[in-house]
């Protein structure tokens, strides 16, 4: 393989800046590629700074990966060069448990590696994300990509998409139903119209009114600003589902409220300190808390076919590589129009 090239977090007060490392050459099964675009995830966020205690470094961040296919193994059937394909948020699991068995590769009983700051399995190393120009992976764990959208666009779909995609399906989310997307960022705007998409009455959730009317472009059928008391209590006891990716610490009680009895509220967001909860507010109307993680091979493959047949992708800010910490900063201040997304071209 060639020289690898990035951007990368030498410790958790680090600003990222260029990097330089390698990857092993791909295996039999593997695809080597060449990254187009790699969206930037909160999630690149919480690890760049260790807010989940987990990070290794130094820590080059990025699992929305869309690229060209440059080598494939003998045994690859999948890809040819010159193909697109894209990586997510896994890039290897076990492959022999039962979940394995099913797809379900993110609920790997041994682990699944993670696309980046995590033990390669294959040789020990650790992983390296996709804000690089290349990536190496077993084509079981990259996707094909609809032909007809915007490349820029499509990388979101392999993170905030199929976390949003997934858990919408898993409860049904779709016509009569009452569903509610709290906050509008990456994974909340994917959401969004992937409720609208699937036919369900789809109320956004915001502490940022300025975002309205974007929400009701994107799909919602009314946004609500969740601060706002006397706006939540008219809602309340009224929906079915809500889905919540806010990414900074808050508390559920507001939104349990707005459940019907039976309802759910799925946790997709990962604030870094836990969330606080009022029992009662449970309690009163046998609700249920979830939460959801990513999604599966197979599923993510259905999602972005999904996504081709309907013409839905992700509403993109492409950024060069070299503003990524700008980035970032806009990110904390719920300032994104919904995905940055790089342009690796900025690298070279
Ligand atoms: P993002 O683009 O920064 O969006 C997060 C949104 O959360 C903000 O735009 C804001 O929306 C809302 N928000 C922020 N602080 C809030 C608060 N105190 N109360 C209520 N809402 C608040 O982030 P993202 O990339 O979508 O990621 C969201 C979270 O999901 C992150 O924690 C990320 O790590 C996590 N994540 C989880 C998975 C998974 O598999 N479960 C996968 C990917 C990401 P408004 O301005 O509309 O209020
Ligand atoms: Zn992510
Ligand atoms: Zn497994």
């Amino acid at each position: 393989m060639p020289q690898s090239k990035g951007y990368a977090a030498q410790n958790a007060q680090s600003p990222l800046a260029p990097y330089s490392f390698s990857r092993r050459e791909p295996g039999l099964s593997e695809i080597a590629v060449e990254v187009l675009y790699c969206g930037v995830c909160h999630s690149d966020l919480h690890m760049a700074r260790n807010e989940w205690g987990q990070s290794a470094y130094p820590l080059v961040p990025g699992h929305e990966i869309v690229g060209r296919v440059v080598m494939a193994g003998n045994s690859s059937k999948k890809f040819k060069p010159g193909e697109l394909a894209a990586i997510g948020v896994i890039v290897d699991s076990c492959r022999h448990c039962a979940p394995c068995g099913r797809g379900e590769e993110h609920f790997c009983a041994e682990g699944a590696t993670l696309t980046y700051a995590a033990k390669d399995r294959v040789d020990g190393s650790i992983t390296m994300g996709g804000y690089s120009n290349n990536y190496v992976v077993d084509e079981r764990f990259a996707h094909s990509v609809p032909e007809n959208l915007d490349l820029a666009s499509v990388a979101p779909l392999l993170c905030a998409g199929i976390t949003t995609y997934s858990p919408l399906r898993h409860w049904n989310v779709g016509p009569g139903k009452k569903v509610g997307i709290v906050g509008l960022g990456g994974l909340g705007h994917m959401g969004l119209k992937f409720a609208h998409s699937f036919g369900a009455h789809v109320v956004q959730l915001t502490t940022s009114l300025k975002k309205k009317e974007d929400a009701l472009k994107l799909g919602a059928n009314e946004v609500v600003l969740s601060t706002d008391a006397n706006a939540m209590k008219t809602h309340a006891g009224t929906f079915d589902f809500i889905l919540d990716t806010a990414s900074a610490p808050h508390s559920l009680d507001p939104y349990l409220s707005l459940l019907k009895q039976d309802g759910t509220i799925t946790l997709v967001g990962l604030p870094e300190k836990p969330a606080a909860l009022n029992v009662f507010s449970l309690i009163a109307r046998r609700a249920s808390i979830a939460g959801s993680m990513i999604g599966g091979m197979p599923e993510t493959q259905e999602m972005l076919d999904y996504c081709g047949r309907h013409n839905i992708a992700a509403d993109v800010e492409v950024i060069p590589i070299q503003t990524i910490n700008e980035a970032f900063e806009r990110m904390l201040k719920q300032d994104v129009k919904y995905r940055f997304v790089i342009d690796m071209s900025s690298l070279k």
